[in-house]
């Protein structure tokens, strides 16, 4: 039944790309994308680049996501976006967990907890990030961190709904590094079993697993070769159409 599962690009985009940039690469992408391609595709600028880019693909096939939300509906909380403010803005994704969130911003279990019930309530497919550090793989602690991370951000879900997990080992992140393709095939398999004890053998049949950390067009087929693997998390080649576009096609 894996073979059921559709495969998924994602661009994550980061803080790149203003407005007027991101409508570039956006028409860029556009113009490459036939619409019959095998994979999913995703992209997620940043927020004040969501509606340009989503008025700029308008007729593609590319989805349109957002690398974060807020938890609460509206209100007093400054500097923060709502999953109703980016449903209204054209996304029907968003990435929740990221590594960099979680490092610099304070992100924990308990709040990835929090945005990916909202997230699922709202109808956005949650793209949840989990992965460990290099000390901790060092450590040999590698399978127990990512457990712990599933275990928190799913705490109390009876229900894990579209959600897209991404597998991004944080040592593979920007590093040129990237996880051979038996040490990440290894994760999505431990990854899958946990979804299983969580919820259900069904559910982890069906939910996709993402790679992500330094994936490019050379090292994409072997990764997306491998049986857990169902498509990638893309930061610095999803910057350019054409190695974005390459992992695409490396997806079959
Ligand atoms: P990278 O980033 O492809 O630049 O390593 C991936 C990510 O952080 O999502």
């Amino acid at each position: 039944i894996g073979g059921m599962r559709k495969k998924l690009i994602a661009g994550n985009w980061k803080m790149n790309q203003t407005p007027s940039q991101a409508v570039v690469l956006a028409d860029a992408l556009k113009k490459t994308v036939s619409g019959k391609e095998a994979a999913e595709i995703v992209v997620c600028p940043p927020y004040t680049a969501l509606i340009p880019v989503r008025d700029a693909l308008k007729g593609s096939s590319i989805h349109l996501g957002a690398q974060d939300l807020h938890w609460e509906d509206q209100g007093a909380f400054t500097g923060k976006i709502s999953a109703d403010m980016l449903l209204d803005a054209g996304c029907t994704h968003v990435i929740i967990g990221h590594s960099e969130q979680r490092t610099y911003f304070h992100e924990t279990d308990a709040t990835v907890n929090k945005k990916l019930i909202k997230a699922l309530a709202g109808g956005l497919v949650p793209i949840f990030c989990i992965g460990e550090t290099l000390e901790e793989r060092d450590g040999g602690r590698a399978f127990d961190v990512v457990k712990k991370q599933l275990e928190g951000g799913f705490a109390g879900m009876k229900d894990a709904g579209h959600t897209v997990l991404a597998y991004e080992p944080v040592w593979a992140i920007g590093t040129g590094r990237n996880a051979t393709p038996e040490q990440a095939q290894e994760m999505h398999a431990f990854i899958r079993k946990t979804i299983a004890s969580l919820f259900s053998a069904a559910v982890a049949d069906g939910m996709r697993i993402l790679y992500g950390g330094s994936m490019k067009p050379d090292n994409a087929a072997g990764l997306l070769a491998q049986p857990d693997i169902d498509g990638g998390l893309i930061g610095g080649a999803a910057l350019k159409a054409d190695s974005f576009y390459g992992i695409v096609k490396a997806a079959g």
